[in-house]
């Protein structure tokens, strides 16, 4: 019988216990001993249920207490200097230094820089490395969890970050090629190898998800120096992983790296099912990742089964592994939890526990099993009906959409020509300062939701409690000093869950967890249907709050491929198409804004980027339909309203000509934890409108000094003109305490008032 099995689990626990265990860690309350019982209990339950799914074999070195890049850089001792006095007192508050930066007992550092990994909302630590630098074997940690999976009776699959991979997602901090550092590794790696073949490992994954990116010379040159020298090692059997797209150009070199498997992505790449029988070496396994460990939908069994047919045909059965797309850390756990779910909703979906379920049954399809045949039958029937689901189809939707004109996506004027007509009508200060939406998200206030929604405390009562927030926000804003205010979104408990909820063709799921970073976990909701607004969603909220203030109180909305990107996503229906639908609703939004008297609405598309697609051919094709859903989002205002957006937490050095095609009046960005990178992009481009890039990271508790700000503003002011400038904080606050980010702001606004100052700008 084919294998079942998958490579790689969430971790953070169907009810967040690796979250609470961390948080209370980390705020001094628990001791590390309960943070590390509370990681092997997930452990031993997330095998067991896998297990009890119908997998086979389970992976283990999945798990991580924060990420799983951050532990291979630890592991291997990539460990910068900065950090080392505190791993020598205590290591794992040295590994947690490395994640969230440091300021107790005298130090004071930084974390490390932190990206999406890939194009997904999961973030990982980027390892910093340096010319000859050191690597060792130092930790146990996929070594311990073999054993510990063993001990449990379970057969188990180390998996490794590779190691080409893990250096390519490196950065060096002195300039030198990351490349040049295989050699220093791979020994670590062998040794490593050694130790998983000596413990009783079969087999060692590696994943190396960089072989579905577009790779150079060296890259190729890299992987078979590595994987050369990984195969004449003392070793388990290596199946070499890739996913999240096709193998394309790279498939060649992955077919002949001397492993002995290949695990292939026929969820996003189902085309490259025969280019991949064609190129594999016979005697190799072939790991096929039929379900989409990215998505909530159950496969279709008319596309898989006969892939699977195929691949068994040409391989053998015992030749043939089935398995998720990728890692199901980008999935819920289980859909058994969601029992407030409409059942009819319910039944097109699949979780994590699902989809190995729908692999067994796959499995057992192929070994001619009478009722799995019986199962997918009925599967691809559910499927095929759903059109006829209440919520699925809203003609007026589709019509509108098919009668929308170009000039729907254009400003009445250009951007030269608005921005004087704004500050005729509303002069604000030079270099304004303003913040990104969101104050911190205090206990009281997620108490008093959380009660609200439970019908423990009436309607009347929360809006009062809100109203008092907002009210204290915009008293606090303008103590300060802050020239463009916000109401500081107390409402909402997510930027995508809120709007989601007041849109139709959303559900919700109950505890539908993926983890963003580190403790941080989003729940996505879920785009089943076409999407429409019923009513008016924020206007109540940026109302009252203006009405408390003379100063500008800016609406704050979340733009449509943002929507889109971090939710899951129907997949009947062309992304594009699914976006459009959300850029109407939204558009109807910031109309309504507009007429209630809020000048200034800015449009949230923090994931633009995340959604470009892996590999740079298929980019301007994103990028128009993308560029084109946040215009239609913003097209219909007047001159005199200034549309903002904000971006964060990736580089947009490379989509800078799109970011300038959005055509938004002040864009803020993200830019201060990695010392203003983003801002090289502005020595080869003339980004026309105004600005602000974040003067400082609010992913970190730590609070910069002010020279600290006006040292990265004066970096700004390299490339940018103070016309166009900008001051505010690199993202929301609502992950902060009150304490800091009174701290922060009031050094934030010092340092506006210092730089206005220095350049003899009148305030
Ligand atoms: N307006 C949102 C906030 O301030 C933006 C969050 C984000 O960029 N992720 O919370
Ligand atoms: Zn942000």
């Amino acid at each position: 019988m084919s294998l079942v099995t998958h490579s790689g689990f969430p971790r953070i626990g169907l009810k967040r216990e690796l979250k609470r265990s961390l948080e209370s860690h980390w705020r001094g309350e628990a001791p590390a001993q309960a943070l590390l019982d509370t990681a092997r209990g997930l452990r031993r339950r997330h095998w067991r249920l896998a297990v009890d799914a119908g997998a086979h074999v389970v992976p283990c070195n999945d798990f991580s207490l924060y990420d799983h890049v951050l532990d291979t850089a630890v592991l291997f001792d990539a460990i910068p200097s900065r950090y080392r006095p505190i791993f020598a007192e205590n290591a794992l508050d040295g590994y947690f230094a490395m994640a969230r930066g440091h300021k107790r007992d005298g130090h004071d550092l930084a974390a490390l820089e932190m990206t999406k990994w890939f194009d997904t909302n999961y973030h990982y630590l980027v390892p910093e490395l340096e010319a000859n630098q050191h690597f060792a074997l130092t930790g146990d940690k996929p070594l311990a969890e073999f054993r510990e999976a063993r001990e449990q009776g379970h057969q188990a699959r180390p998996v490794l970050l590779g190691p080409v991979s893990f250096l390519l997602l490196s950065k060096t901090v002195d300039g030198s090629d990351r490349l040049a550092l295989l050699e220093a590794l791979l020994p670590a790696y062998i040794e490593l190898l050694g130790q998983l073949a000596d413990a009783g490992a079969d087999w060692v994954q590696l994943d190396e998800p960089c072989l579905v990116l577009d790779l150079d010379g060296d890259d190729h040159a890299a992987y078979r120096q590595a994987y050369a020298s990984l195969a004449e090692a003392h070793r388990p059997r290596l199946l070499l992983a890739s996913y999240f797209g096709a193998l394309g150009d790279n498939l060649t070199l992955a077919s002949t790296l001397p492993v002995d498997g290949l695990h292939i992505d026929l969820a996003r790449a189902p085309e490259q099912l025969d280019a991949v029988l064609d190129a594999l070496p016979s005697g190799h396994i072939l790991s096929v990742g039929v379900v989409d460990g990215r998505n909530v939908w159950r496969s279709s069994p008319d596309r898989v089964l006969p892939a699977l047919r195929k691949a068994r045909e040409r391989l053998g059965g015992d030749h043939l592994w089935l398995a998720p797309s990728c890692s199901l850390l980008h999935v819920p756990i289980d859909l058994e939890a969601e029992t407030t779910l409409d059942p009819k909703q319910r039944a097109p979906m699949a979780f994590a526990r699902q989809k190995i379920e729908e692999l067994r049954v796959y499995a057992d399809a192929l070994a001619d099993q009478p009722e799995a045949m019986a199962a997918l039958a009925a599967q691809q029937a559910l499927l095929n009906a759903q059109v006829h689901t209440p919520g699925v189809i809203n003609t007026e939707v589709r019509s509108r959409l098919n009668t929308l004109g170009p000039q729907a996506s254009l400003r009445r004027s250009a951007y030269a020509m608005r921005r004087m007509t704004q500050s005729e009508i509303r002069p604000l200060p030079p270099l304004p300062t303003t913040t990104i939406g969101s104050f911190p998200q205090t206990d009281t206030l997620r108490k008093a939701r959380a009660a609200y929604r439970s019908g423990r405390l009436d309607e009347d009562a929360y809006e009062a409690m809100l109203q008092a927030e907002i009210e204290r926000v915009v008293r606090f804003q303008e103590a300060i000093g802050l020239d463009v205010l916000v109401h500081g979104e107390p409402e909402r408990n997510d930027m995508v869950e809120y709007f989601g909820e007041q849109l139709d063709g959303y559900l919700f799921t109950k505890l539908g967890w993926v983890q963003s970073y580190g403790s941080r976990c989003v729940k996505p909701p879920v785009i089943y249907g076409d999407v429409a607004r019923r009513a008016p969603m924020t206007v109540r909220w940026s109302s009252y709050a203006q009405s408390l203030t003379t100063k500008p109180m800016k609406g704050m909305l979340t733009g449509p491929v943002t929507m889109l990107q971090w939710s899951f996503v129907r997949d009947d229906l062309p992304r594009e198409t699914v976006c459009r639908q959300m850029a109407l609703a939204l558009r109807d939004e910031v109309h309504d804004l507009e007429a209630a008297g809020i000048e200034i609405i800015q449009i949230d598309e923090p994931a633009l980027r995340e959604g470009l697609p892996l590999r740079h051919i298929d980019w301007p094709r994103y990028l128009d339909w993308a560029v084109e859903c946040f215009r239609i989002t913003a097209g219909g205002v007047r001159d005199t309203t200034q549309i903002h957006t904000h971006m964060c937490y990736s580089e947009f050095n490379d989509i800078i000509e799109a970011v300038a095609a959005m055509d938004a009046d002040v864009i803020s960005i993200e830019t201060s934890r990695s010392r203003m990178e983003l801002l090289d992009a502005f020595v080869r481009f003339h980004y026309p409108n105004g600005i602000g890039p974040g003067v400082y990271d609010i992913h970190s508790p730590r609070v910069p000094a002010v020279e600290e700000m006006l040292d990265l503003l004066h970096k700004a002011l390299d490339v940018l003109q103070p016309a166009q400038l900008w001051i505010n904080p690199d993202c929301g606050l609502k992950t902060r305490g009150w304490p800091e980010v009174e701290l922060a702001l009031r050094r934030m606004v010092d340092s506006a008032r210092q730089l206005r100052d220095e350049l003899q700008l009148a305030a």
